[in-house]
C-alpha cells in the first residue's frame, strides 16, 4: 500500500534556487553574523583510554528493540582479505588503538571474517521513497551493524558496509566493490575534515573475490561509524505497515539516545521533526556551499541525525553548474546541484507524514517542517556564503550580492573551489594600474575577464562596507574555502592504483583531505581541476 505521496513540485514554495538564481520565499532570513556555525560531530575529540581489537566495549541499543527491526545474522566471509586503507584518527574516536591497524587480524575483522566479542551482528528492515516514488521495504541489504562503542569511546556504532547477503538484499549479492568503497571511505573523510556532518569509516578490507557489475570488479568492505544509521525510511517502514507501536519505539529510541531535549517539550515527537528539519537544512545549506552533491537523496539514504548518509555516486563541483547532475543513473536531474534544497524538503514531508500519527495534527506537522528547514537552510546557507565571500557583517543586500555571485559563477563556469579560495588572496583595495595583475589569480578562471572584472568591481564595493583588514579577511577566507576537495578525478586515480594494488594514493589523497584548508605543496597536483583523461567520468549507481 502507498502512503500519501508528498506533494510536487516544491520549487515554487521553497527557498533554494530558482533556475541559478538565489531565491528566498517564505522564510525569515536569519541576520546572525557568519563564523560560529555549529557542527554537530566535529567536537568529539578522542578518548584516552587505548583499547585493543579484544577489547572493545560493545553494546548494542539498536539490538534492544524489538525483534521485528532487525535480523541477527554473521557477516559472510570474504577469502584472503587485504588491508586497502585505515584511519588512525577514526580509530582514536572509538579507543582503539591506533597500532592495532597493522595487526593481521585488523583485514580479517573488517572483511566480517572473524567478529569481534561482544558485539551481535544484525541488519536493520527500513523501508522509503527512491526517486520520488515509494519503493516498499528495503533494510540493510549489504550492511550489518556490528553494535555500538560504550565506555570512553562511546557513542559510535560499528557497521560492516559489503559483508555479504541479509533477508534484505532481495535480488542483490549483498556485496560492494573496491572502487564504490575507496570513494565512501575517502569521502566520508574529507566530509569530516570540511566540517560537514557525516558517517565515519575507519578502514576498507579488499579480497580477490568477484563481484559482477557492469564489469566483473572485486569485493571490499567499508566499516562505517555514526552514532546511529537510522533514516527516513525507518519511520516510514512502520507507518506504512500502520504498526504504530513501532513507530514509537522507534522515535522514543531516537529521542532518548540522541535527542533527549526533545522530551521536554510540549509534543516530543513534533520536537524530533524539527530537530530534523533543522539539521538537515543545515546540512544541505553545507552541501550547497561547498558544492557537494550526493546524487541518491531518496529517503532510505537520509539520516535522521541529519548526517551525510550512504555515500554512492556524489560529486563535487569542478567548473561550477547549478544543473549538475553527478549521478549518471539520475535521467532527470531530480538530485541535481540545484535541486539538493527543494529535495530536502520534500524528503522531510514525507518523514513528517510517517510522524503525523505520533504528532497527531498535520497543521503540526506542516508547521513543524515549515518553521525548521527553510528557515535553518537560508540562515546557514547565507552565513556560510558570507565567509567564503570574507563578509564579516550580515547587511541588507547581502541576497542579492550572493545571487550575483551565483549568476556569475553560472554564466561563465569557473571551477568552484577555485573560485572561492583565489579569491581569497585578492586584496580590498588594488590601484588601477595593478589591478590586473592582483586580479589574476581569479580572473584567469574566466574566458570573458571582463564579466569577472564587473563582479569584483562589486565585491570590492562590499567589502568596503566593513573595515577589516586584509590580513585577518584572507586568513578567515583561507579557513573556510578548501584547497582540497574529493574531485571524481582524484578518486578514481586512487582507485586506479589501488586496482593495481598501490594504495599509497588513497593513502595519498585522505592525508591530504584530512586539512583541506592547509596550503599542501606536496600534494598540490590534488588542487587542479580535472585533467583531459577525466573529462566525461561517469558516476552511476552501481556500487
Ligand atoms: P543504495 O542505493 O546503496 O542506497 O541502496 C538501496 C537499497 O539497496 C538498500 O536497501 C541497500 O541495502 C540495497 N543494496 C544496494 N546494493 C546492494 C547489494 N549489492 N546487495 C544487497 N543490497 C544492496
Ligand atoms: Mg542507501
Amino acid at each position: 500500500m502507498l502512503p500519501p505521496k508528498p506533494a510536487e513540485p516544491y520549487h515554487t514554495e521553497l527557498v533554494g534556487f530558482s533556475g541559478w538564481r538565489l531565491t528566498r520565499l517564505g522564510a525569515q532570513l536569519s541576520r546572525s553574523p557568519a563564523g560560529n556555525l555549529p557542527d554537530p560531530l566535529q567536537n568529539q575529540t578522542g578518548p584516552t583510554i587505548m583499547h585493543s581489537l579484544e577489547s572493545l566495549p560493545f553494546d548494542n541499543a539498536f539490538a534492544r528493540l524489538p525483534s521485528t527491526f532487525y535480523t541477527r545474522l554473521a557477516p559472510e566471509p570474504l577469502p584472503r582479505p587485504y588491508l586497502v586503507a585505515a584511519s588512525a584518527e577514526v580509530a582514536g574516536l572509538i579507543g582503539l588503538d591506533p597500532a592495532e591497524l597493522a595487526r593481521p587480524e585488523f583485514p580479517q575483522i573488517f572483511a566480517g571474517n572473524q567478529l569481534l566479542p561482544g558485539s551481535e551482528p544484525l541488519a536493520a528492515v527500513y523501508s522509503g521513497h527512491q526517486f520520488g516514488v515509494w519503493a516498499g521495504q528495503l533494510g540493510d541489504g549489504r550492511a550489518h551493524l556490528l553494535g555500538e562503542i560504550t565506555g570512553p569511546g562511546s557513542g559510535w556504532e560499528i557497521q560492516l558496509k559489503g559483508a555479504g547477503q541479509t533477508p534484505y538484499s532481495r535480488f542483490a549479492d549483498g556485496r560492494a566493490v573496491l572502487r564504490s568503497s575507496i570513494r565512501e571511505y575517502l569521502c566520508s573523510e574529507a566530509m569530516a575534515a570540511l566540517g560537514i556532518p557525516t558517517t565515519r569509516a575507519l578502514c576498507v578490507v579488499g579480497s580477490s573475490a568477484p563481484v559482477r557489475r557492469e564489469t566483473i570488479e572485486t569485493a571490499a568492505v567499508v566499516t562505517r561509524l555514526a552514532p546511529s544509521f537510522i533514516r527516513f525510511g525507518s519511520f516510514e517502514h512502520w507507518r506504512v505497515l500502520r504498526q504504530m507501536d513501532a513507530l514509537r519505539q522507534l522515535a522514543d529510541h531516537v529521542i532518548e539516545r540522541f535527542r533527549p531535549e526533545c522530551r521536554e517539550a510540549a509534543n516530543p515527537y513534533e520536537a524530533l521533526l524539527r530537530d530534523v528539519g533543522r539539521r538537515t537544512g543545515e546540512l544541505i545549506a553545507h552541501w550547497q556551499a561547498v558544492g557537494f552533491m550526493h546524487g541518491v537523496m531518496n529517503t532510505d539514504n537520509m539520516s535522521i541525525l541529519g548526517l551525510t548518509l550512504d555515500y554512492g555516486p556524489f560529486g563535487f563541483m569542478d567548473a561550477f553548474d547549478a544543473n549538475h547532475i553527478c549521478n549518471h543513473s539520475d535521467d532527470h536531474g531530480r538530485y541535481s546541484y540545484k535541486s539538493q534544497p527543494q529535495i530536502g524538503h520534500w524528503n522531510l514531508y514525507a518523514l513528517g507524514r510517517a510522524l503525523a500519527p505520533l504528532i497527531g495534527d498535520q497543521n503540526a506537522v506542516q508547521a513543524a517542517i515549515e518553521e525548521s528547514y527553510a528557515p535553518a537552510f537560508e540562515g546557514h546557507f547565507m552565513n556560510l556564503m558570507r565567509a567564503k565571500l570574507g563578509l564579516a557583517q550580515a547587511l541588507p543586500g547581502d541576497e542579492d550580492f550572493i545571487g550575483e555571485t551565483f549568476g556569475l559563477l553560472q554564466d561563465h563556469h569557473p571551477d568552484y573551489t577555485q573560485f572561492f579560495r583565489q579569491l581569497g588572496c585578492l586584496p580590498a583595495r588594488v590601484a588601477d594600474a595593478g589591478r590586473d595583475a592582483a586580479d589574476a589569480p581569479v580572473r584567469d578562471l574566466f574566458i570573458d575577464r571582463a564579466a569577472a572584472d564587473t563582479w569584483l568591481a562589486l565585491w570590492r564595493a562590499r567589502l568596503g562596507a566593513e573595515a577589516r583588514p586584509d590580513p585577518e579577511r584572507q586568513a578567515a577566507m583561507q579557513a573556510v574555502n578548501p584547497k582540497y576537495v574529493l574531485r571524481n578525478w582524484i578518486a578514481e586515480s586512487a582507485i586506479r592504483a589501488a586496482r593495481s594494488g598501490d594504495y599509497s594514493e588513497v593513502e595519498a589523497v585522505h592525508a591530504c583531505l584530512s586539512r583541506p584548508f592547509d596550503d599542501q605543496p606536496e600534494h598540490e597536483r590534488f588542487a587542479a581541476p580535472p585533467p583531459d583523461w577525466a573529462e566525461g567520468l561517469a558516476v552511476s549507481c552501481s556500487s
